[in-house]
């Protein structure tokens, strides 16, 4: 699967060291399943960080070194790159991505999805910090626009959607700064069903969104 667009770096190397709120470390997961760029970048970080610690007991990580772990990043990856270490699903055959099996099963057909409004149903997963969910958007359908309180991420499953930031597609990753707002759109072709986490509550400028707000946990 090739994909256009990635979580940041500073994403990928927080996922690396394992400091990512359990949610968006989830997206994140999912996504290097798939994606051999990343799963590049976050195994260089590794070996970066691991010649860190050897060359002195690190009790936290300086400024200086997070940035040069971010420069290496940048750099462009080998084409081969080593399977993914997933802890969970590896042998998988559903539609639903390998690390979130264990947690929902195989299908998204067998999913108890949840009407949140005309075309847009949810499912909440469980997440020990921030928010976890899979949000399915029939053809055509616009979201609310919104803002956010803290970092989002947002992994395209099937289908894809459009929003200010540009096309996403399956196995794409929206990286959403806390400081933008949005108005996804799922593509006319066929519905979208994504992953989303968030660590913090959204802002919705409507309404009627802000009245649903706390029944669907958004
Ligand atoms: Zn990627």
């Amino acid at each position: 699967m090739s994909c256009n667009h990635h979580p940041d770096d500073s994403t990928l190397l927080s996922y690396g060291a394992g400091s990512l709120p359990d949610a968006l470390a989830m997206v994140v997961a999912c996504h290097i399943a798939a994606c051999s760029h990343c799963r590049g970048k976050i195994a260089d970080a590794e070996q970066i960080g691991l010649g860190l610690m050897e060359q002195e007991p690190v009790q936290s990580m300086s400024e200086r070194s997070r940035e040069w772990m971010l420069a290496m990043l940048d750099e462009p990856c080998e084409e081969s790159m080593p399977e993914p270490q997933l802890a969970v699903g590896d042998d998988s055959d559903g539609d639903i991505p390998a690390p979130l099996q264990p947690l929902i099963g195989q299908w998204f057909s067998e999913l108890h999805w949840r009407t949140m409004a005309p075309g847009m149903k949810q499912f909440i997963l469980p997440a020990s910090q921030g928010k976890l969910r899979l949000l399915k958007i029939a053809p055509g359908t616009f979201m609310p626009s919104h803002g956010h309180s803290g970092s989002e991420l947002t992994l395209v499953l099937k289908g894809s959607y459009s929003d200010e930031l540009g096309r996403f597609s399956a196995g794409d990753v929206a990286d959403v700064d806390p400081d933008m707002n949005h108005q996804p759109v799922a593509d006319t072709h066929e519905g979208c069903i994504c992953l989303i986490a968030t660590d913090g509550p959204l802002r919705f400028k409507g309404l009627v969104p802000r009245l649903l707000q706390p029944f669907f946990q958004l």
